[in-house]
């Protein structure tokens, strides 16, 4: 065994592993899309595993209310008023200092998500948003990444990888006999859900140990790929419910042969090009930011957001808007919803919070 890699002998004596496997590990690059409770779980676990640069993108600050189950921070993080990316950063050099670990603070965009992308070898799904994983679709399909999904909220959780189709031979498409393609993500979700239509963690909440079981499932799934396992990579949807004692999986395969896919098929990278997604502008003089979110289904159901909003200060609502209340990070904002998914968040003239708030207690 070479003696550089001797931290990693137990992952080495794995079949399919070996020096050859854990050296491909340390030549790989992965993109943590988001650093929250999936991103940063997912993040400990490849930089333990000695996979040689992780390159990490998110957009928020550490919160004493992460804790309960972002395993990776902690109260100094809090008071140090740390961006997730630059906490993670410096715990992860902690735990392995033979890994790069490049911090990127940054609200990912179709302006700026090829840019990160470049040059990776897989990206890593640690994303609170619909939205934004179409991006990450668009960015796999149109360049030939794998992609490994996980999402969770409540008490229930779904994770899966993809290898994309491509026209050029990625190398999980070994040969017409042994292709490992498989659907995207768009295969699956052909629509996102109407912005307000999903629960997200800041509504509903989250249950701690629901992060590890599935960041550690996508992390299993990265690891496959990056040593070169295609034929073992998960082709099933996993859905677990935690609390309800829920495991079940799902055929996907059908998805692809029986669809007409816009990104995969049809090659079309309509989130990429911001023909679709949402935009924030900041309304000059008003500490306030406006926040469309472009959508082809119609309006959806202010009194279900308000529901979900109660816990987090005064919500009303009539037909035309609602407008509530939202503490975050020691702040108060105000929420004005309407029936068509726009919004205007006064606060802050800062179009990244805007999004990030929306994002967090509308959903999209
Ligand atoms: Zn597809």
């Amino acid at each position: 065994m070479n003696t550089d890699l001797a931290r990693y002998h137990r992952q080495m004596l794995l079949p399919g592993f070996g020096d050859k496997g854990q050296q491909r590990l340390r030549d790989s690059t992965a993109l943590l899309l988001g650093c929250g409770a999936l991103g940063s779980a997912a993040a400990e676990m490849l930089a333990r595993a000695g996979v040689g640069h992780l390159v990490i993108v998110d957009r928020d600050f550490v919160e004493l209310t992460n804790l309960q189950r972002q395993t990776l921070f902690d109260e100094q993080d809090v008071n140090d008023e740390l961006p997730k990316a630059i906490a993670a950063k410096k715990r992860l050099e902690e735990i392995n200092s033979e890994v790069r670990v490049t911090a990127i603070v940054d609200d990912i965009n179709h302006t700026n998500i090829e840019r990160y992308a470049k040059g990776v070898d897989i990206l890593v799904d640690g994303l609170d948003n619909f939205e934004t994983r179409y991006l990450a679709n668009d960015v796999a399909v149109k360049h030939g990444l794998p992609y490994v999904y996980g999402g969770a909220v409540g008490t229930t959780g779904m994770a899966i990888a993809f290898m994309p189709h491509t026209n050029d031979s990625a190398p999980w498409q070994k040969s017409p006999e042994e292709d490992f393609s498989t659907p995207c993500f768009r295969c699956l979700f052909e629509e996102a859900p109407a912005p307000g239509s999903s629960p997200t963690c800041d509504t509903v909440g989250v249950i701690g140990p629901l992060i590890a079981v599935i960041a550690n499932i996508q992390v299993t799934e990265a690891l496959k790929i990056l040593t070169g396992n295609f034929d073992l990579v998960r082709r099933k949807l996993l859905n677990v419910d935690v609390w309800a004692n829920d495991f079940y999986e799902l055929e996907v395969d059908s998805a692809y042969t029986n669809g007409d896919c816009l990104c995969c098929k049809q090659r079309r990278f309509d989130f990429l090009t911001g023909d679709s997604g949402s935009s924030a502008v900041s309304l000059c003089g008003r500490n306030a930011v406006q926040v469309r979110h472009r959508q082809d289904k119609g309006g959806f159901n202010l009194d279900g957001v308000a529901a979900r909003l109660q816990a987090h200060g005064a919500v009303s609502v009539n037909e035309y808007m609602l407008r509530s209340q939202i503490s975050d990070s020691n702040k108060t904002y105000e929420l004005t919803l309407f029936p068509d998914g726009r919004a205007i968040i006064k606060g802050t003239d800062d179009p990244q919070i805007a999004r990030s708030l929306y994002s967090k207690y509308v959903g999209t």
